[in-house]
């Protein structure tokens, strides 16, 4: 949660923890029992992202046909299917990079998503992370985590010349985090492929993001670096919601195997194919034919 949407919250909470005064009739929070404030993320329906019939078409071709899709807060979501099923698309445009042809996109039950910019979407707290690293090779692995933070334009008013206390511990546990605490002083261009990965998602995790999409996070990583990937994962949820779009199903079983039951959706042809658990989807005689084979 953002520090913004941490002030927001209480502010709706003291609200409505304040007796009515004498002749208040209450209003709004009358009518529907609690107070929402322009822009603030509302999950009280326990939902965080909800996508509703997206289309996207590039020149006629439906990169996504009526896609729709609910993500719980706090939530897990691997997203599965062939190469071209639609998505990074899909990251596009809860991203407010692609503007759908038709459809709707919300974050929690009351942020219109297609209403807000590339730029306003991160600020909102939905952090992504592309297929390639892209972090800063000539700076450590310390300043592209302060350099991110500073970046965020929540924290940047606040930030004068130095880190604060806070804000250095907060760096630190992000470090811890990501396993990369003893690298702290390295060039971040002299990391592993794997490393910088971690790098890249440290960054977005010091930003505090409500929701993480992360697209093909463990490609190009070694066995070891994408188990020890699924496990920082697992350790988010709950904190955070992350939606993880991948290939590789070896990490697709690492991210559901302390919960079997956890949800993989399968996109195909820019919809729904199937979803369920990993061991349902696998079953699937569709999701057989058109992605894993026999
Ligand atoms: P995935 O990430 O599942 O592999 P994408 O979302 O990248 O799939 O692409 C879905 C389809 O849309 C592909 O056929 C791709 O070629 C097409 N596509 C994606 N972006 C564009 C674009 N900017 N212009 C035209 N076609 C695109
Ligand atoms: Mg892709």
């Amino acid at each position: 949660m953002t520090p913004e949407l941490l002030q927001a919250g209480a502010r709706a909470r003291e609200r409505l923890r304040a007796p009515a005064t004498a002749g208040s009739s209450g209003g709004r929070s009358a009518s529907y029992g609690r107070v929402v404030e322009p822009g603030t993320v509302d999950t009280a329906h326990g939902r965080i992202l909800y996508l509703e019939d997206i289309t996207v078409s590039f020149d006629g071709f439906k990169a996504l046909n009526a896609l729709t899709l609910d993500i719980a807060a706090g939530e897990l979501r691997c997203i599965i299917g062939p190469n071209g099923a639609g998505k990074t698309t899909m990251m596009d445009v809860i991203t407010g990079k692609t503007r759908p042809d038709a459809g709707r996109a919300f974050f929690g039950s009351t942020v219109d998503l297609l209403r807000h910019s590339e730029s306003e979407v991160a600020r909102l707290g939905i952090g992504r992370k592309f297929q390639k690293p892209s972090v800063f090779e000539q700076l450590s692995v310390f300043d592209n985590l302060e350099l991110a933070l500073k970046t965020d334009r929540r924290v940047r008013a606040a930030v004068r010349a130095r880190l604060s206390a806070a804000q250095a511990q907060r760096i630190d546990a992000v470090l811890e985090r990501i396993h990369l605490e003893a690298q702290a002083d390295r060039l971040a261009g002299l990391l592993s492929h794997g490393q910088k990965q971690w790098l890249e998602i440290g960054m977005l995790l010091v930003q505090d993001p409500m929701l993480l999409l992360l697209d093909e996070p463990v490609a190009g990583m070694t066995d070891e670096e994408t188990e020890r990937t699924a496990e920082l994962f697992v350790s988010l949820q709950g904190e955070h919601s992350l939606v993880v779009v991948e290939h590789d199903m070896s990490f697709i079983d690492a991210l559901t195997r302390d919960d079997p039951a956890r949800k993989v959706t399968v996109l195909h042809e820019g919809s729904v194919l199937a979803e369920g658990s990993l061991a349902q989807v696998q079953a699937n005689d569709k999701v057989v034919e058109v992605y894993l084979g026999r």
